[in-house]
């Protein structure tokens, strides 16, 4: 059947940022559960693999001097250091997700984000923040990935982010993490109905369709029913 309109059916870039610990990686796992239409940028990074971490799935575990060596060629899309390490964004498959309809979700920190922001004005970006501080602290420390001096780290850095959160589109407080999952959703879901998203309408057989319906004989056997 003819449609009314026709709509840019490329996929959303999204970018997700929140102080370490506040679960960006819960919730995301949580999305893309429930919403297949989506596909996760996995970074590069210098920082030591974590136990429970896979080479591949978290992230590509590389060491500085290919780090650098793939900024001078151009692999990137942005990249940061955040706490002495680099990561990445690698350029290589986003456009390819996004032409196919896919909504492509980067996980990253604030410097990185505010670059997107520059190149790609029509990211969607969203903030998680978590409950409260001590909730933050709690879950940094429960998570049980880094050392004391680096909790203390990411924690003193969380203050300055979360200062950063008017620079987003969308701000979700991770309380309850399914709570929070159905939120990001919306968001993915609401920014595809959205009115720029129209490239053409057709409503230009209005004369025909009009004549169509005063010739209806369905409808006339109906009104003498009525
Ligand atoms: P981030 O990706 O933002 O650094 P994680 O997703 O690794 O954070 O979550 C940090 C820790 O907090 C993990 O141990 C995770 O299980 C826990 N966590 C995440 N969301 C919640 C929540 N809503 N309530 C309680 N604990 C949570
Ligand atoms: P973690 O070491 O906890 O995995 O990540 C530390 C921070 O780096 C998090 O805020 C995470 O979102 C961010 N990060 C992960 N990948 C990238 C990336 O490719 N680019 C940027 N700028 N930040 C990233």
């Amino acid at each position: 059947m003819n449609k009314i309109i026709k709509t840019n059916e490329n996929g959303n870039l999204i970018v997700i940022s929140g102080p370490s610990g506040t679960g960006k990686d819960t919730i995301i796992k949580e999305v893309i559960k429930q919403n297949k239409n989506t596909w996760i940028s996995i970074s590069m990074t210098t920082r030591a693999i974590r136990k429970g971490e896979k080479e591949g799935k978290d992230y590509f575990f590389i060491n500085e001097e290919e780090f650098k060596e793939k900024i001078k060629n151009n692999v990137f899309l942005e990249y940061a250091k955040y706490n002495n390490n680099y990561y990445g964004t690698p350029k290589d498959k986003i456009n390819e997700k996004l032409n196919a309809g896919i909504d492509v979700i980067l996980i990253i920190e604030i410097e990185g984000a505010l670059k997107i922001k520059e190149l790609v004005p029509d990211a969607i970006f969203i903030f998680i923040l978590p409950p409260n501080m001590k909730e933050l602290k709690r879950r940094l420390i429960n998570r049980k990935t880094e050392d004391k001096e680096k909790i203390v780290n990411r924690f003193r850095r969380a203050y300055k982010e979360i200062n950063e959160v008017t620079k987003y589109n969308y701000v979700v407080t991770n309380d309850d993490i399914e709570d929070a999952a159905k939120k990001v959703n919306a968001i993915l879901l609401s920014e595809h109905c959205r009115v720029d998203r129209i490239e053409e309408v057709y409503l230009n057989n209005e004369e025909e369709e009009i004549h169509e319906l005063l010739v209806d004989k369905n409808l006339e056997n109906k009104e003498r029913e009525i």
